[in-house]
């Protein structure tokens, strides 16, 4: 029998302050007390700013009927409403002009940065550097916070272990160590030391929950999913941002096991709010709650409005349901006005912590927004993430880095003149065509030639953000001319991959090679010169089978924002030696998916030895996956040796020593992982526990120590209830999870 140590799930340790000890619950208390039900309500309700794309009314009727609710006090935040301009139009309406002048919370997805351009959060996580990440996200906030937002709707902290999935560009990967050490530093990157300072934001941390694993990756999908799936891998990075002191939070489309998480009150009311503490608000996602009838769930809107309140719904974003329907709810009975002034509660709550009562126009200053956004710290700043994002997959014969001089050089592919798709989905306020494309950072190197062709269009036509990207499958004209520059280089640079638009919200794919005639082009193209280097360029993993198996060098370089051309060139040439590593597997094959490292281990995991079939495996491909999460190279060759643990009781202490074998120093992510053998619950083959990103000089060696207890030793039961069970452990250690440098421990 094993002896489970059960810890108190109901720790409600977060770093925010609770209700109790908040300083304006008095005030609170009185606003309440004077407001109406109307304007109770009011403060529920979300508009989006005044230019339409949904709604239930004709533009121009649309943006008259919220001016007039402005007015009489009915709206309590806007979203898309931005620069210093805009919000204090908003603003002085709602504060001069409604009759208790409480202030509007201005909300905006500020996802990698405002107008200077972070690269996209999947490419962040790819760096495993928590400070760079905060930076990042702290120059997205400065930016946002000085155009008179104060709110973001980031960090999207859901797990996505399936790369059809089109919004996994916008999370941190497949991980929820990784995801929640990177929700911390994005929050603290919003949030800064004090909510109040008119340069940071309150974060909003979505989308709660489930939403990563919509089946089949098509997005809105249902989400079905275990509660060992739901504990151990969908809420921890939840848990790490509350915990890190974020203060909203939204909630998600899918349906969770049944319950549209908008109307699930298992998951807002008791583990959010009841079992870990959290006292800030819930917004709803967009229109989410009038989608609970298409789901099938609500009969009616008033019924949605009923079910969305009750679950703990604070906020309704864009679905007019509260305003519509909340009032006769609470007249007739049906809901306890106790949950309206309980959603009023936190979101004057967050209102006064942002200072709004104190100055609704802190936000609101012209000359920190003209010296603030595009400021040249905040384009070295997201030039610094962009390196940093870059993850080298293959580099065969040290084909990379590229001599800077006397080099003829093949550009190959439209996206390496392509100076919009770099800035990636997501984009808030970015400028159209703003980014520093491939070709132009190659000019930063001069002592080579350069000869560019598209080779193919990718697209056909303008792309928007409301309309599906058109892929361009059979116009092979610049084939010919490709060839022909292809062949007379000494080196190929095939810049291939995603537009911009072809990740993110609604752009699910089902098959995730290089989309259009990328693939056809680039084995023509290794056919007149085999010396070629892919630069794959997308919001996700794509299937990169081929290229694996024929082009020397890859280089994964995602959409990295404002500053791409620029970042790329300098890894091309050696000027920043790469250190990515990668926080999603790259699959052999769509057929693989969902995939991810942390797999369990079946009943028959390996093959039983002469020709037998049956175990747990694919018969046309192997089932590990191309690049395994954390894979990356360096133009440094680190070796790891040397590897201790011990343990008093259930403090481990585990230490390696990494050397740099190579000529040139060089940053590597030593990662630790653990398998705990045996459990009541089947756990991992191998979970990531611990990393540290450390630069080490050429032949150093450094020792590198973790130290592991009780909070990295467990996992949450079916009940949710977070043990440590005593046996043994496996401890691997390395540059990768496919490491097999490991050894074992046994645990009291
Ligand atoms: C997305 C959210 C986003 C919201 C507001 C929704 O479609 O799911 O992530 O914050 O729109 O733009």
């Amino acid at each position: 029998l094993l002896l489970a140590l059960i810890f108190a799930c109901n720790s409600g340790s977060n770093s925010s302050s609770s209700s109790s000890e908040s300083p304006y619950e008095e005030k609170i208390d009185s606003l309440l007390s004077i407001m109406t039900l109307e304007e109770k309500i009011g403060q529920m309700n979300q508009y989006n700013g005044f230019w339409e794309i949904t709604g239930p009314t004709p533009q121009e009727g649309a943006a008259a009927m919220k001016y007039e609710n402005l007015r009489k006090g009915l709206v309590g935040s806007m979203l898309n409403v931005t620069g210093v301009e805009e919000v204090r139009k908003v603003q002085k309406i709602a504060v001069e002009e409604s009759r208790l002048g409480i202030p509007l919370i201005i909300g905006y997805d500020m996802i990698h940065g405002f107008q200077t351009m972070s690269p996209i959060p999947l490419a962040e996580a790819a760096s495993w550097d928590m400070e760079a990440i905060r930076r990042s996200s702290e120059i997205g906030a400065r930016e946002a916070a000085a155009a008179g937002i104060n709110w973001t709707f980031a960090p999207m902290v859901d797990i996505g272990r399936d790369a059809r999935w089109g919004r996994v560009m916008e999370g941190a990967g497949e991980d929820p160590y990784l995801g929640g050490q990177i929700a911390i530093a994005r929050v603290k990157g919003y949030q800064g030391e004090d909510l109040s300072d008119p340069l940071t934001l309150a974060a909003c941390v979505k989308h709660f929950a489930g939403y990563g694993f919509s089946e089949s990756g098509r997005d809105y999908n249902s989400v079905d999913v275990g509660t060992s799936t739901l504990y151990n891998i969908i809420l921890p990075p939840f848990k790490a941002a509350l915990d890190a002191g974020a203060r909203t939070f939204m909630n998600a489309f899918n349906d969770l096991n049944g319950i549209p998480a908008t109307g699930n009150a298992f998951l807002q009311r008791e583990i959010l709010k009841e079992k870990w503490g959290f006292d800030g608000f819930v917004v709803s996602d967009w229109g989410s709650i009038a989608e609970m009838i298409p789901h099938g769930f609500a009969i009616d809107s008033a019924a949605a409005a009923a079910y969305a309140v009750t679950a703990g719904s604070d906020m309704d974003m864009e679905s007019y349901i509260y305003l519509n329907e909340l009032k006769k709810l609470v007249e007739s009975g049906e809901v306890d006005e106790k949950l309206i002034d309980d959603a009023v509660r936190r979101i004057l709550r967050i209102k006064y912590e942002l200072g709004l009562f104190d100055d609704p126009y802190k936000y609101c200053n012209d000359e920190r927004e003209k010296e603030i956004i595009g400021s040249e710290e905040h384009i070295q700043g997201v030039l610094e993430m962009a390196k940093k994002s870059i993850v080298l997959l293959k580099n065969e014969g040290q084909i990379l880095p590229l001599k800077k001089e006397g080099m003829r050089i093949a550009v190959i592919g439209d996206l390496a003149d392509d100076k919009d798709s770099p800035i990636g989905n997501w984009r808030a306020e970015a400028v159209s065509n703003s980014a520093v494309s491939v070709l132009e950072g190659l000019q930063n190197y001069p002592g080579n030639s350069y000869q560019y062709a598209k080779g193919a269009d990718l697209i056909i036509g303008p792309t928007a953000f409301i309309t599906e990207v058109k892929i361009n499958t059979d116009d092979r004209s610049g084939f010919a001319e490709a060839k022909r520059v292809a062949a007379n280089a000494d080196v190929v640079l095939l810049v291939l991959g995603e537009n911009g638009f072809q990740s993110g919200e609604a752009r699910s794919r089902s098959n995730i090679g290089l989309p259009g005639l990328q693939q056809e082009l680039m084995e023509e193209i290794q056919k007149v010169n085999p010396k070629s280097i892919l630069v794959n360029m997308s919001g996700r993993p794509l299937d990169l089978s081929w290229a694996d198996a024929n082009i020397p060098a890859i280089l994964q370089v995602w959409h990295l924002g404002s500053q791409s051309g620029n970042a790329i060139s300098q890894v091309l040439f050696g000027d920043y030696n790469p250190s990515g590593k990668l926080p999603m597997s790259f699959p052999r094959s769509v057929g693989q998916l969902p995939i991810y490292y942390n797999q369990k281990s079946t009943g028959r995991p390996t093959p039983p030895g002469g020709d037998v079939v049956f175990w747990s495996h694919y018969s046309d491909i192997s089932n590990d996956p191309l690049y395994p999460f954390g894979h990356g190279l360096s133009y440094s060759n680190f070796t790891y040796s040397g590897l201790k643990v011990s343990n008093e009781g259930r403090k481990v202490t585990v230490s390696v020593d990494v050397k740099n074998e190579s000529e040139r120093p060089g940053e590597e992510v030593v990662q630790l992982y653990i398998h705990d053998i045996v459990a009541s619950v089947t756990r991992p083959n191998k979970e990531l526990k611990a990393f540290e990103k450390t630069l080490i000089e050429a032949g150093q060696t450094r020792t590198i120590t973790f130290e592991l207890d009780e909070s990295h030793l467990g996992f949450y039961d079916n009940q949710g209830n977070y043990i440590v069970e005593p046996g043994a452990f496996d401890i691997y250690v390395g540059g990768s999870s496919n490491t097999s440098l490991g050894t074992q421990i046994s645990i009291q």
